[in-house]
């Protein structure tokens, strides 16, 4: 049996519990213990394929074509444990699958109640993360914030489930935050003491407290926390901010935090270092020999958890490249052909990602033309991809009014459709082509030359797909197909013969991208970014944007209600 570690969180939400989750893990890990991690969400929605990117950020697709919250991306990216459908669990899978039940008529005749019946299933779905393989640790994360109403049913399922297993078997990790009160120049412990109290009330008392803080911890105010709080001083671990998140285990470690769980899980365990992690990762986003700019042109580029394994994916490619990379987010509805140079001076690299509807297309449009035709290195993804496509189809074969089907149904030039098995999908929770496919490489292409290999596994998440009636004529005009699926049926991958890279995919090869393995694509992309005479190699002068408030969001996705049914808000 494996034990377990569940993580709660505190005070406010947006703490980075996700990232917590995953650098225990890796902690762990460097310890020679196979971890499993596991995120269960308190909202209704089945899955977050459905909801609008301003209410969730990026929907995560797993190897097993499950659509999941970003933090399973976390996972992957710390650890070396792979994520599927079993690993993220909402409320609204739980109460289907109760309900469902109960319509067989399998309970029996017997009221149908959240404590047993819903806290039953939640342990269930704990249990089926580990059943038939060996993990020394399971490591689940609780979303929201303690002290919310919808998380009860989850917080009152891992009190049950330690109590089952016994204290030696699993503990609590709260992860809270220490405010610095700026007047008073003190950090301040009371929100984290209040919200120890109210797990308390709910039967859990937390064995560590992992403190998010921006200034350093005094031993004199962690032992006042361990006081309070009632944990060990050694137990009250100092998570302060930090300049890359993958230090974030290092700081962990240096705290004796992977000391601490073994020590209360009675695991035996190998020393453990994370010096390869640290050279191989952390040294190297640190302190970057060069600099590049990137432009990603999106219509949530004001959010940056919308699309945030694309981010990852580009930091990733630094890595490897040793450069930073500095991103430009350029919001896909300003831009015009008038003032594309404004938007991309200094840019040496522009990226479509992935995206659905139709708002924001025509400047997306534009900003593929401007690559392609100033030979700036272009990385399309999924609707990326449809939109060189449909570049292509207006601006060099001159075919005008070409479109997909997804934005004009009436377009004379359909080059990107509906997949055959989409004509008849009614529902639209999970329906779309989802997960890893494999995808054949022809030779001699740039995805070639990148994965060094014939076929690659990539995950995809997408209805539209290039229309095959119009092959020839694109293949004519310098469009490669580079990569089809089996057989050949779908395009999967493009690039423009003389253009220095220009690849486009069909597939979202950034999920599959790691800190201390960059995916190829994007190590390609970012490498020929570097390369482009333009790249003035200069300092960062792209301030980030300001991020929108919750309040916003929840506006924004109101005003976009008619498109903000998964792919019609995407
Ligand atoms: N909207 C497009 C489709 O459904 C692209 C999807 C995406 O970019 N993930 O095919």
């Amino acid at each position: 049996m494996p034990k377990y570690i569940f993580i709660t969180g505190g005070v406010v939400s947006s703490l980075g519990k996700g990232i917590a989750s995953a650098s225990i893990g890796r902690l762990l890990e460097a310890k020679g213990l196979k971890v499993a991690l596991q995120k269960l969400d308190p909202y209704i929605n089945v899955d977050p394929g459905t909801m609008s990117p301003y209410q969730h950020g990026e929907v995560y697709v797993t190897e097993d074509g499950a659509e999941t919250d970003l933090d399973l991306g976390h996972y992957e990216r710390f650890t070396s444990t792979p994520v599927g459908r079993v690993n993220n669990v909402t409320t609204g899978q739980i109460y289907y699958e109760v309900i469902t039940k109960e319509r067989r008529g399998e309970f029996l005749g017997v009221t149908v109640q959240v404590v047993p019946h819903i806290t039953d299933a939640i342990k269930e779905r704990i249990r089926e993360v580990s059943r038939g393989k060996r993990f020394d640790i399971v490591i689940t994360e609780i979303g929201g914030t303690v002290g919310d109403i919808e998380s009860l049913p989850f917080l009152e399922a891992v009190r049950q489930f330690r109590h089952e297993v016994g204290r030696e078997n699993a503990i609590f990790v709260h992860l809270t935050l220490i405010p610095f009160i700026r007047a008073a120049g003190e950090l301040k412990t009371k929100p984290t003491q209040h919200s120890v109290g109210t797990l308390r009330e709910i039967g859990i008392q937390p064995d560590i407290l992992l403190c998010r803080t921006e200034k350093r911890l005094s031993k004199s105010l962690k032992g006042k926390i361990a006081l309070f709080c009632d944990v060990e001083e050694n137990a009250v671990i100092e998570a302060r901010d930090v300049r890359s998140i993958y230090e974030v285990p290092l700081v962990f470690k240096e705290q004796g935090l992977d000391e601490v769980i073994c020590r209360y899980l009675k695991i035996e365990y190998k020393a453990g270092s994370l010096h390869a992690w640290k050279k191989e990762v952390v040294d190297k986003a640190l302190s970057p020999k060069h600099t590049v700019k990137i432009a990603v042109v999106g219509k949530y580029v004001d959010l940056k958890d919308a699309y945030k394994s694309i981010y990852e994916a580009l930091n990733h490619a630094g890595i490897a490249n040793d450069a930073q990379v500095i991103v430009k987010r350029v919001f896909s509805e300003k831009i015009l052909k008038s003032n594309c140079h404004q938007h991309f001076k200094g840019i040496t690299g522009i990226l479509v990602p992935g995206g659905f509807g139709m708002r924001g297309i025509e400047g997306k449009l534009t900003a593929v033309q401007y690559a392609r035709e100033n030979k700036i290195p272009f990385f399309g993804i999924c609707l990326g991809m449809q939109c060189a496509t449909i570049e292509f189809a207006r601006d060099v074969l001159g075919w005008k009014g070409a479109n997909s089907t997804e934005f004009n149904k009436k377009t004379p030039y359909p080059v990107i459709s509906l997949l055959e098995e989409q004509e008849k999908v009614e529902n639209l929770g999970g329906t779309m082509r989802l997960g890893a496919l494999p995808c054949h490489l022809k030779k001699e292409t740039l995805a070639h030359k990148a994965y060094k290999a014939d076929e690659v596994m990539e995950r995809h998440r997408h209805r539209y797909e290039f229309n095959n009636q119009y092959r020839d004529e694109f293949q004519k005009q310098g469009f490669k197909i580079a990569g089809v699926s089996p057989g050949g049926k779908l395009v999967e991958i493009i690039e423009l013969e003389e253009h220095p890279w220009f690849l486009a995919t069909q597939f979202h090869p950034e999920f599959k991208s790691k800190p201390d393995r960059a995916h190829p694509l994007f190590r390609e992309f970012i490498r020929h970014a570097l390369l482009h005479p333009q790249n003035a190699n200069g300092a960062a002068d792209f301030s980030p944007k300001e991020e929108i408030s919750r309040a916003e969001r929840a506006e924004r996705a109101e005003q976009n209600g008619a498109e903000s049914a998964g792919e019609r808000a995407g």
